[in-house]
């Protein structure tokens, strides 16, 4: 039996590192998975992806594209796992980023209002529905994970302030519905990770050995994280293995946000 057998679990921001290799390791470990993002052909590359690394499992795994700033298309997204019996796990992951994120000065309102959008208001929706889906369905447990950030513990002289402010509010509405949800059985806990071998991060340092060099040298392991680092981590908040993991800001970071001076 998988860790994650007959459970149904969406996932948003599937197309990318975080969010395809948590899809993986969910479908080996028995979950049926919903694949959502903005993107229909990352959809479709994320998907041919799966098929190949996976290629036979036990549950279900279908795409569908979903903007999570637009609580209609989370909600039917939802609503579409009312045929698999209800959402049991929901990893509320899409994110982004912007370019023109920056320190005070720097950063449009624009691009403020756009990262607000995606980042806390796809993770309120996302936690509402289903918490909507998993007392509709009585359910008397369900685990819900949230990814916000290391930045959001730590300041950093390389701003991006929409993106750390954004990443705040994930941590603290997670927390509150963890409490808020305990007795109904339903955990929330947000994933914190550090920067990332990962699209979101690696397009924008691109070749430019100084800025790359600005982030590495403070990780304790001389290394960026990888993708599927967080998603063992994922599965194991929404797996039973955690059922008294509930409220907690998940760090998985290398020991990145633990370090004064690193190794030489
Ligand atoms: P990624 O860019 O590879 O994946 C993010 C996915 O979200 C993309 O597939 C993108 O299409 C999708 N997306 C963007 N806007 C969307 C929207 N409105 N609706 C639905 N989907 C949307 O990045 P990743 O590293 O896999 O990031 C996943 C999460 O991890 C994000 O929340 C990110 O902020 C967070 N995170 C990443 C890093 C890192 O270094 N990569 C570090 C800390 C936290």
């Amino acid at each position: 039996m998988g860790r994650l057998a007959g459970k149904n679990a969406i996932v948003t921001g599937a197309a990318g590192g975080i969010g395809l290799e948590t899809t993986i390791l969910m479908l080996r470990e028995g979950a049926s998975v919903l694949m959502t993002d903005i993107t229909a052909p990352g959809l479709e590359k994320a998907l041919a992806k799966v098929n190949e690394v996976v290629p036979t499992h036990d549950g279900r795994v279908e795409t569908r594209l979903v903007d999570v700033s637009k609580e209609a298309e989370v909600e039917a997204a939802v609503a579409h796992l009312d045929a698999w019996g209800g959402v049991d796990v929901m990893f509320n992951n899409a994110g982004i980023m912007h370019p023109r994120d920056g320190d005070a000065e720097e950063c449009p309102e624009a691009i403020w209002d756009l990262t607000m959008s995606i980042n806390v208001k796809g993770v309120w929706y996302g936690s509402k529905h289903a918490v909507k889906s998993l007392r509709k369905h009585k359910k008397t447990k369900g685990s819900i994970i949230n990814t916000a950030s290391m930045v959001a513990l730590v300041g950093a002289a390389t701003p991006q302030l929409a993106y750390t402010a954004s990443k705040g509010a994930v941590l603290a509405l997670t927390r509150e519905l963890a409490i808020v949800h305990a007795r109904e059985g339903f955990r929330f806990n947000s994933l914190c990770p550090a920067p990332l071998n990962t699209p979101l991060l690696q397009d924008w340092l691109g070749d430019d050995k100084a800025k790359r060099f600005r982030r590495e040298v403070h990780f304790p392991t001389g290394r960026f994280g990888e993708a599927i680092e967080q998603a063992h981590a994922v599965v194991f908040l929404a797996s039973d293995e955690s059922s008294f993991v509930n409220a907690a800001d998940f760090v998985v970071d290398g020991g990145l946000t633990k370090a004064y001076v690193t190794p030489e």
